[in-house]
């Protein structure tokens, strides 16, 4: 087979067949396709797309060019979320130890911040001691024993996507629909998982900013998963602001371990986390609605039993083990905190939640390039949400900052992403706001 002719077959609108993919994905693994035909077969997709059958054939063919997790020795389901990230957005620190404690047994395999869009691992590594990186053996142990591990992306799992998607970034092809949608759905597969719940935003903080593209995203993931033969339901959720008050690294961790003791629960975040368990219950086994499934998901929150599950794993995984307890003597703090005041009093009526994303990577909470280090400290809490009043008494935000000058940019960062009017400016608006399956 010639790496051309595929390329060219593409172009012309023809649909390749499966060995065709699988010869191609192994091209990329072993390097024997060049860049410069892959970044010619992306953008031959781009332009062309994939039917659904190539969408499958190039989403098992991804899975399967590396090692598979095989789970078949835990008497639990295996579940996981995938969001396609936001600003704010700490669910799984809370929804992973929620689902454990439910029954499910959850190996997280997460990533790192990616443009404005914060990642789990950044979080975790305010931990000391955390490990994300285990050996297998210890990732299994975990998984086993306390029913959720979050680590990261090993070298082994969907090898092909790494390189893919490094030659997307750089040659405008990474929003092709066809290309997210093996590239998401090839590493969670690998992963070895039996149900998948997705959390697809739309939105001002969003990957997809309109709700139209969220939506074909959420159909696109959903009916490949189900036919890759992994349950997967998707909901559309509403990042037109930050989902959590606090945005960045230790400041959405201690947002986090507040939450699961009770000490303090953002609404926006509580119903998103309620709502996702809820269907990975239901996928899973574990509930026979949705409704028990919430019903379910509050409970392992109330008693302590998700906070329970976090502790044990954040120890499990080599931290401290009165992490939950205690977090205030182990995670980083800034040394300039400074209360941010709107310009005017009024009513939050709207967010530029990138805005707000943007200026933690700013702050040095995010990467410019890859390989750049992060500072854990630097963000933002108490950040105002949409119809929240801001005056003297209530700032927009509280920034972390490595310095005064880096405060003094976020403040004016913050002042710019937030539109201040009247309450009856605000529209209501539920953070989920619709449910995508097999059948819909
Ligand atoms: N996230 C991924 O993992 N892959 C993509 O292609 C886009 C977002």
């Amino acid at each position: 087979m010639l790496a051309q002719e595929i390329i060219r077959k593409k172009r012309d609108g023809g649909a390749l067949d499966a060995e065709e993919i699988a010869f191609f994905v192994q091209g990329l693994v072993d390097g024997s396709v060049r860049d410069e035909q892959v970044s010619a077969l992306a953008m031959a997709v781009f332009f062309q797309g994939l039917t659904l059958e190539e969408r499958v054939s190039l989403t098992l063919a991804m899975r399967d060019c590396g090692s598979v997790l095989d789970w078949s020795d835990v008497d639990a389901p295996v579940l996981d979320k995938h969001s396609t990230g936001g600003v704010g957005d700490n669910v799984s620190l809370m929804l992973a130890p929620a689902l454990a404690a439910c029954g499910a047994a959850v190996p997280m395999i997460s990533g790192r911040g990616l443009g404005h869009t914060g990642g789990t691992l950044d979080k975790f590594d305010s931990i000391p001691g955390y490990t994300t990186q285990p050996d297998n053996a210890l990732f299994r142990k975990v998984v086993k024993e306390v029913g959720c591990a979050i680590i990261g992306q090993t070298a082994d799992l969907a090898p092909a996507d790494k390189r893919f998607y490094a030659i997307r970034d750089v040659t405008g092809t990474v929003e092709s629909l066809d290309l997210i949608t093996a590239s998401i759905l090839s590493k969670k597969l690998a992963a070895g998982l039996q149900g998948l719940i997705l959390d697809v935003k739309w939105g001002t903080g969003a990957f997809m900013g309109s709700y139209e593209e969220a939506k074909a995203l959420a159909e696109s993931l959903v009916t490949v998963a189900n036919g890759a033969g992994c349950r997967t339901t998707a909901l559309l959720t509403d990042m037109n602001e930050p989902l959590a008050s606090a945005a960045g690294n230790a400041v959405e961790m201690r947002n986090a371990v507040d939450f699961l003791t009770g000490r303090e629960i953002d609404n926006r975040l509580f119903d998103v986390t309620v709502a996702l368990g809820a269907e990975a219950l239901v996928i899973g086994g574990l509930a026979t609605d949705a409704d028990e499934g919430a019903d379910r998901m509050r409970r392992a929150f109330a008693s302590g039993q998700a906070a329970e599950r976090f502790a044990r794993m954040v120890a499990g995984l080599g931290g401290p083990t009165d992490f939950i307890e205690r977090p205030e003597i182990y995670l980083a703090t800034a040394p300039v905190e400074r209360a941010i005041y709107a310009d005017a009093p009024g009513t939050v009526v709207g967010v530029d939640a990138r805005a707000v994303g943007i200026a933690v990577v700013e702050l040095g909470g995010g990467r410019h390039t890859s390989d750049e280090a992060i500072d854990p400290a630097v963000g933002f809490t108490h950040l105002a949400g949409v119809g929240h009043t801001v005056d003297s008494d209530g700032p927009l935000a509280i920034v972390h900052a490595a310095d005064e000058a880096a405060a003094a940019r976020a403040t004016k960062a913050i002042r710019a992403a937030y539109r201040i009017g009247k309450p009856i400016d605000v529209e209501d608006r539920p953070v989920v706001a619709e449910r995508v399956t097999a059948a819909s």
